[in-house]
């Protein structure tokens, strides 16, 4: 099984997790599996513990449910995979042949749930797939894969399913897809793969999600597959019909990563030399207006007045919002990077007003 795991990132990219969100009938479970059935190496997935942000929700089908993912298994050959929280749902999973294990995004977040699942795989070597946490926290992410490659873990594989973002968004959970790239940069060789389902957190969002992975060369996506996604028992907004799967992996393009066409190279080569030489400009745009906020440091300090503003920044969020507009960018990217600039900016004049040293 592991090295058929590395395979499959290899060689049938992107590799294709599909199934419910819950397990909750023999019929729903096999039905499902075998809609599913024309896609070779498909991963079959199915929660049989579901973890809700709220009580009272459907909690799953709990044990039994790995008696449907094992017949699912025997009438279609498809590898499994289900989600584990604690070391009982290990033993319980590996003794039903479950054939890959995922770490869902509230465990990532806790230490020693998953410090336990670690202790609980030592010496079985299944391969396993890690969520990134709720919370849009690199180093759980990452802590997380170290525990379970220190138990010696050898296959494992990141999945992007999304953070929680506070603020309004068109999205269940925003993919803050740079997070993924630096984990990546981290751990290089580990396949990375894309939750649209709860990214979106609605079925008609999915396959934008989808295609956007597919072009920042994600290797796999994990989709959440229902007979009758309107009655589901969890997650029903963001479920799909397997023939509707069908009909997203259709459309997908499938980008190369690389290319000999000479012609393409050198107009790549020439746009980015363009884009290197901009950003150089930007970072030297960017030290001049510090220097400037450096200097109103200074006359507030000795005017004894406070860093932030509120009218002033108010102001300038809309202003420079229809600039930016006027010229083709977007008013979130916009507020975002006046967000990063404004924070950087009360931070230099934090230190000038309480560091004597600087003045
Ligand atoms: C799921 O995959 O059904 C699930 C519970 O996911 P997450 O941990 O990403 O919320
Ligand atoms: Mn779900």
């Amino acid at each position: 099984m592991n090295n058929d795991f590395q395979k499959l990132f290899q060689y049938s990219k992107p590799v294709i997790i599909a199934g419910p969100c819950s397990a909750e009938s023999e019929k729903q479970v096999l039905e499902t599996a075998h809609q599913l059935k024309k896609h070779k190496n498909l991963i079959f997935r199915a929660g049989i513990w579901k973890p809700r942000t709220r009580p009272n929700s459907f909690e799953g089908v709990g044990e039994k449910g790995l008696k449907l993912l094992q017949l699912a298994k025997k009438e279609t050959g498809f590898k499994t995979t289900t989600e584990v929280a604690k070391a009982a749902h290990v033993s319980l999973a590996i003794k039903h042949e479950v054939d890959i294990l995922w770490i869902g995004a509230r465990t990532t977040g806790n230490p020693f749930a998953i410090q336990e699942i670690a202790e609980a795989l030592k010496g079985i070597n299944i391969p396993v797939m890690v969520k990134n946490p709720i919370n849009p926290e690199l180093n759980l992410w990452i802590g997380a894969i170290e525990r379970l490659k220190d138990a010696g873990i050898e296959n494992i594989a990141a999945i992007n399913r999304g953070f929680f973002a506070y603020e309004n968004s068109k999205y269940r959970n925003t993919p803050q897809w740079q997070i993924a790239v630096d984990l990546k940069r981290k751990f290089p060789t580990i396949p990375i793969i894309c939750d649209p389902s709860h990214i979106s957190g609605k079925s008609n969002l999915i396959y934008e999600v989808a295609q956007k992975a597919m072009d920042l060369n994600y290797d796999g996506l994990m989709i959440e597959t229902h007979i009758d996604p309107a009655n589901a028992l969890s997650d029903s907004q963001q479920q799909i019909t397997p023939q509707k799967l069908d009909e997203i992996l259709d459309n997908l393009v499938i980008r190369n990563f690389e290319t000999d066409n000479k012609n393409f190279k050198a107009s790549l080569n020439q746009l980015r030399i363009q884009i290197d030489d901009l950003d150089i400009e930007l970072i030297d745009v960017l030290k001049r207006r510090m220097e400037l906020v450096e200097k109103i440091g200074i006359h507030k300090k000795e005017n004894k007045v406070t860093i932030l503003q509120n009218k002033r920044w108010a102001e300038m969020l809309v202003k420079r919002s229809q600039y930016g507009k006027k010229n083709g960018l977007s008013e979130v990217f916009i507020q975002q990077l006046l967000k990063a600039i404004h924070q950087e900016s009360i931070d230099k004049q934090n230190s000038i007003m309480n560091n004597n040293d600087e003045v």
